[in-house]
C-alpha cells in the first residue's frame, strides 16, 4: 500500500468512527481543496452517499466562482447542504469590507460567530432544495455535537496542535493544553454531555498529498486554483477582499503537483495570501481558540 492509500484508509476510518459515535454529526465544507477532498473521502466511506449534512459558513464575501461551484456540486452529488451566516452583522454593515471594523473583528463575526450559531442551532440554517436548486429555511435547530473538519497539521501553526478527535466546551472554545492523548489508532470518542467535538481526518495530509489525491481521483475543484493566462492563481481560497493570488503559471492539477514538487513554495506559508492571518499575529490561534476552523 503506498502512502496516499495509507492516509486515505486512515481518513475513511476516522470518518466512519465519527459516524458511528456521534448522533448529531455534520461536516464543514469551505469549498476549498482540502474540504472537497474530505467530502470525496466521505462519499467513498459511505459508497457514494454522504449520510450527514454538509455545513458551509457563507461570509457573503466569498469569491463568486466558489459559490457557483458549491451549488453545482450540491445538486450534482445530491448533497444535504446547509449554510449559515451572520445576517445581523451583514445587515448592520459591521464588516471589514464596509470599513467599519478590523479584519479580526470581521472574521470573528462573519466566521466564528456564524459558525458557532449555525452549529448550535441558535442561528438560522438554510438547506438546499434539490427540486428547485434554491435554499429554504431549515427548521432543524438540533445542535451538532460532532463536526468533521478538513484542517491539516502542516497548513498553519495552531492546526499542528490539533487531535483527530478534539473536544470543545459548550461555548465552542478550544483548550489546547487539555486535549486527550491519542496513541496509535486509539481515539477517544466519548465525552461529557454538552461537549462539542471537532473531528480532523486530514491531519496527516500535506498540500502535495492533497493535490496528488485530486490528480489520482480526478476530483473536481474550483477554477480559481489554476492560472487563467495571467500568471497568477489562488493557492488557498477565502473572502475576495482578503485573499491574494500567488505568482504561478500552473494551469491544471498536473502542473500544480509538479510545481509543488519543485519546492517553489516550500518557504512560503500556504495561507500567506490570507490577510486576516497576518492581522492575527501571523497565525489563526486566537480565532481558533474562539471556535474558528
Ligand atoms: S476574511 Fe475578510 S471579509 Fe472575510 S470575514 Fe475575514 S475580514 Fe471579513
Amino acid at each position: 500500500m503506498n502512502y496516499l492509500e495509507q492516509i486515505e484508509n486512515k481518513s475513511i476510518h476516522i470518518i466512519r468512527e465519527a459516524y458511528s459515535n456521534f448522533k448529531h454529526l455534520a461536516m464543514l465544507w469551505s469549498i476549498g481543496k482540502d474540504s472537497t477532498v474530505l467530502l470525496w473521502l466521505a462519499r467513498k466511506a459511505f459508497f457514494g452517499h454522504v449520510p450527514f449534512p454538509l455545513v458551509h459558513i457563507d461570509t457573503n464575501y466569498k469569491i463568486p466562482q466558489m459559490i457557483e461551484y458549491r451549488d453545482q456540486l450540491a445538486m450534482e452529488w445530491k448533497l444535504n447542504l446547509v449554510y449559515g451566516q451572520n445576517e445581523k452583522a451583514l445587515a448592520e454593515k459591521q464588516t471589514f469590507p464596509d470599513g467599519n471594523i478590523t479584519r479580526i473583528e470581521c472574521c470573528s463575526l462573519l466566521k466564528t460567530k456564524a459558525l458557532r450559531d449555525t452549529l448550535s442551532g441558535t442561528g438560522k440554517r438554510y438547506k438546499i432544495n434539490h427540486s428547485t436548486g434554491q435554499y429554504d429555511v431549515w427548521d432543524n435547530n438540533e445542535p451538532f455535537t460532532g463536526v468533521i473538519v478538513g484542517v491539516r497539521a502542516d497548513e498553519e501553526g495552531s492546526r499542528s496542535k490539533e487531535r483527530y478527535f478534539s473536544p470543545r466546551n459548550v461555548e465552542n472554545n478550544w483548550e489546547i493544553s487539555a486535549q486527550p492523548p491519542e496513541f496509535w489508532n486509539q481515539y477517544k470518542t466519548e465525552f461529557a454531555p454538552g461537549t462539542h467535538v471537532r473531528i480532523h481526518p486530514l491531519l496527516d495530509w500535506t498540500e502535495l498529498n492533497i493535490w496528488e489525491y485530486i490528480q489520482r481521483e480526478n476530483i473536481p475543484t474550483v477554477s480559481l486554483y489554476y492560472d487563467q493566462g495571467e500568471g497568477k492563481r489562488y493557492r488557498s481560497l477565502g473572502c475576495e477582499p482578503c485573499t491574494l493570488a500567488v505568482n504561478s503559471c500552473a494551469k491544471n492539477v498536473d502542473d500544480i503537483v509538479e510545481e509543488l514538487k519543485t519546492g517553489k513554495f516550500s518557504n512560503i506559508a500556504e495561507r500567506s495570501g490570507r490577510a486576516q492571518d497576518k492581522d492575527d499575529g501571523g497565525g489563526l490561534e486566537s480565532l481558533r481558540k474562539d471556535g474558528y476552523m
